[in-house]
């Protein structure tokens, strides 16, 4: 069984703000999961990059710009996979390694960064969190469409962080149906279930190169419990019973069983801070991501943990 989405390493944002979680160890991820019962993990590095501006990235602001790197993600997508394959060579038989991408910053100095990588090091897929680091999916329509023409020479998946939340202008999920809809010949997965909006889910439905993942299930559903805006409101959410996460990923599961793509969102199944002065304390663990995976009937559990997550690694076998 694979999860889908996974993060490794130290996420520079919430480490200085002083929220969890902030780090995770590819050794501890597979140890963790291995006794949890799954096999494989799709694993990218953390979302903050070296060449922002860590004093403003302190204040909780995004500018790009720093001394200690100049391109986006040159740095850490080297560090990931140098740590993958030469540190942990055991785990790296396990995991299937994406690279970050930013669709908007010094792209031609990504792009060249990745050639030169790619001679090094084996890698599966792109990976794009837009919300934290402030910079629009949208790009991949223009400048950053060169990361698109990546995927397609390297038959890479590309799996983008969605939200429906209107202030967050980066990842809105309708943006992310366009870019599928306008490249029907590169594969794209939504992470964290659309946010359970019913119209985006039924749309990513009728796309046969659009997949999504049910990464950070169980606090999500928490969030529909509270009606929270980072979910769909009660008019386009996905109908189920969301004090039982069990019973809303086997209703997602049947109404999509070839979209959904199992992923645990490890570490940030939880999320833990203070937020405008008040604590927010989301909280999930490994083991209760694994409990509503394996929650599911068997077949459904082997659809969304290994067939469909092939699909959309190209790997079908
Ligand atoms: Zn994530």
């Amino acid at each position: 069984m694979i999860d889908c989405h996974n993060h490794v390493g130290v996420e520079l944002l919430t480490y200085l703000r002083g929220e969890f979680p902030y780090c995770q160890h590819l050794e501890t991820l597979v140890h963790e999961g291995r006794l949890l019962g799954i096999d494989q993990w799709v694993v990218f590095p953390m979302v903050s990059y070296l060449a922002l501006d860590l004093g403003a990235l302190r204040k909780g602001e995004i500018r790009y710009g720093s001394e200690l790197e100049k391109v986006p993600y040159a740095f850490e997508n080297r560090r990931h996979l140098h740590e993958i394959y030469r540190l942990f060579p055991k785990e790296a038989e396990s995991v299937i390694p994406f690279v970050m991408i930013d669709p908007n910053r010094e792209v031609p100095g990504q792009v060249s960064a990745l050639r030169e990588l790619r001679g090094q090091y084996p890698f599966a897929g792109l990976k794009l969190q837009a919300t934290i680091i402030q910079s629009n999916v949208k790009g991949l329509f223009s400048e950053g469409k060169a990361f698109l023409e990546l995927a397609e020479e390297w038959n890479l998946p590309v799996l983008i962080h969605s939200s429906v939340l209107k202030t967050d202008i980066w990842s809105q999920s309708s943006d992310i149906l366009d870019l599928a809809e306008a490249n029907p010949g590169l594969r794209f997965c939504l992470a964290h279930s659309c946010r359970f909006d019913r119209e985006y889910l039924d749309r990513l439905a009728q796309l046969p190169n659009a997949w999504f993942d049910c990464s950070a299930h169980r606090i999500h559903c928490d969030l529909a419990v509270q009606d929270n805006p980072i979910v769909a409101p009660v008019m386009r959410r996905f109908e189920s019973d969301y004090s039982r996460p069990e019973k809303v990923l086997l209703d997602l599961a049947e109404a999509h069983p070839q979209k959904l793509l199992w992923g645990s969102d490890s570490p940030y199944y939880s999320y833990v801070a203070d937020f405008e002065g008040k604590p927010l304390s989301l909280r999930s663990s490994y083991r209760e991501e694994v409990d509503c995976l394996m929650a599911l009937p068997v077949d459904l559990r082997r659809q969304v943990a290994e067939e469909n997550t092939r699909r959309f690694l190209g790997n079908p076998q």
